[in-house]
């Protein structure tokens, strides 16, 4: 495992669609198979992997798996809060052609001004036999919402900047009178296609500044959507690692589980609380032989690792957190404990993640949020709700979390993978 090939990563996947489908062509190159959820599964064991959307379950099942043995689970999610074009983009005024924009998920929305922005998503267009969607992909600057001058904002300083999510980030993307359906024009030159055979768009904007290492030695990685495509890679690679055909089996079934609008709260046909994971664990035990009890008893055997970025202490600010548990950046994966629910963890499921990484030799550290400020929630309890299955909630550190430009210690990553190794395939 090598850190660059994150930066890659990321940077191949500004859409949860591209997230998916790198994740698809890295697996398919390890021997994995895709399937669709509307054919059978395969009844003999392999490693197959199956696309929804911006979702996406990987399984690996060998000779020996029973029905009934259970699975270990890597859950995460594709999506990152950005800026989406609305159903009609085309808008602009006082001599500007601009996009109209709608902000998806918390977004720290002052992180998006003066960025050079490309766009991302899908297209659904016209097939021989009904709508067919297609990856789109527009890696150079097109736009950009620039900030008001201090001259005009002179409250900034003072008071603080507020952006109206309406008002103020309507990107420029030239000059000149807009016209409708222009956006539909340049998506479908891009796509080679007319433009009457668009049916529908889902487009978003990202940053275009390439991922890097930085600091003076190195040791910081500098990046967009580290929440939540850091622990996607992580998760992959630990899938990789653990279904490698010269690697002894798993005594249960692994899995990854990459989840789209986790952001925006899971519940959609995909999101972590969909039938998704449940159908497709229910249909491996069936494809094995197993029946409705076979299927009951596996969720009961199994566990579930709901792996989503962990907050790092921030050095200027270091009274928004909770003083007993304070989060390093450079510390090692991070266990996340809320006694009100908001992460999945306890005793118990933990102890699990406590044993991986003392197996894969990696340090951990364990979160708290302070008691009088809101935590955050990820897909780990709604996966437990949603399934029954004993779950833990595990992060890597990082800072600028939602920011459209985050930042993580350069050895993480490795941890957090071998971490997750270990968690696939315990010794
Ligand atoms: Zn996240």
């Amino acid at each position: 495992m090598d850190a660059r090939a994150l930066l890659s990563f990321i940077d191949a996947s500004p859409s949860p669609f591209h997230a998916c489908a790198t994740v698809a062509a890295r697996l398919e190159a390890e021997g994995y198979r895709e399937v669709s959820d509307h054919s059978a599964f395969p009844t003999d064991p392999g490693r197959y992997v199956l696309r929804r959307g911006g979702s996406l379950v990987a399984w690996a099942v060998a000779p020996q798996h029973q029905a009934a043995d259970g699975f270990r689970i890597i859950g995460a999610h594709t999506d990152s809060p950005n800026l989406r074009l609305r159903p009609h983009p085309d808008t602009g005024g006082y001599g500007y052609r601009q996009l109209a924009v709608e902000v998806y998920g918390g977004a720290l929305l002052n992180s998006w001004l003066d960025r050079d922005l490309g766009l991302s998503g899908r297209i659904v267009v016209r097939g021989p036999h009904g709508p067919v969607t297609q990856l789109i992909l527009i890696d150079r600057p097109i736009a950009r919402v620039p900030q008001l001058a201090i001259h005009l904002d002179r409250e900034v300083s003072t008071t603080g900047l507020l952006l109206n999510p309406q008002e103020h980030l309507r990107p420029i993307w030239g000059l000149g009178d807009h016209h409708q359906g222009e956006v539909a024009d340049v998506v479908a030159a891009e796509a080679g296609l007319s433009v009457d055979s668009i049916l529908g768009m889902d487009l978003m904007l990202h940053d275009l500044t390439p991922s890097t290492f930085i600091g003076e030695h190195q040791d910081l990685i500098s990046a967009p959507r580290l929440d939540n495509l850091c622990s996607s890679w992580a998760g992959m690679e630990a899938l990789v690692a653990a279904t490698d055909p010269a690697a002894p089996t798993t005594a249960q079934i692994p899995i990854l589980a990459l989840f789209d609008h986790e952001e925006v709260g899971s519940s959609s046909d995909r999101g972590a609380a969909s039938p998704l994971l449940e159908a497709v664990t229910e249909r491996i035990g069936l494809a094995l032989g197993g029946g409705r009890d076979e299927h009951r008893r596996a969720l009961a055997a199994s566990w579930c690792c709901s792996a989503d970025m962990a907050h790092a202490t921030h050095p200027n600010y270091p009274e928004r957190h909770e003083p007993g548990h304070i989060i390093d950046l450079d510390g090692g994966p991070v266990l996340k404990i809320n006694s009100n629910q908001r992460y999945a963890t306890d005793a118990l499921s933990g102890a699990v993640f406590v044993v991986a990484c003392e197996q894969a030799n990696v340090p951990l550290q364990r979160y708290a949020h302070r008691g009088d400020l809101p935590c955050g929630s990820t897909i780990g309890p709604i996966t437990a709700t949603r399934m029954g299955i004993a779950t833990f909630d595990v992060g890597a550190p990082q800072l600028a979390m939602h920011s459209a430009r985050e930042l993580c210690a350069a050895d993480e990553p490795i941890r957090y993978a071998r971490a997750m190794t270990a968690f696939l395939a315990p010794a």
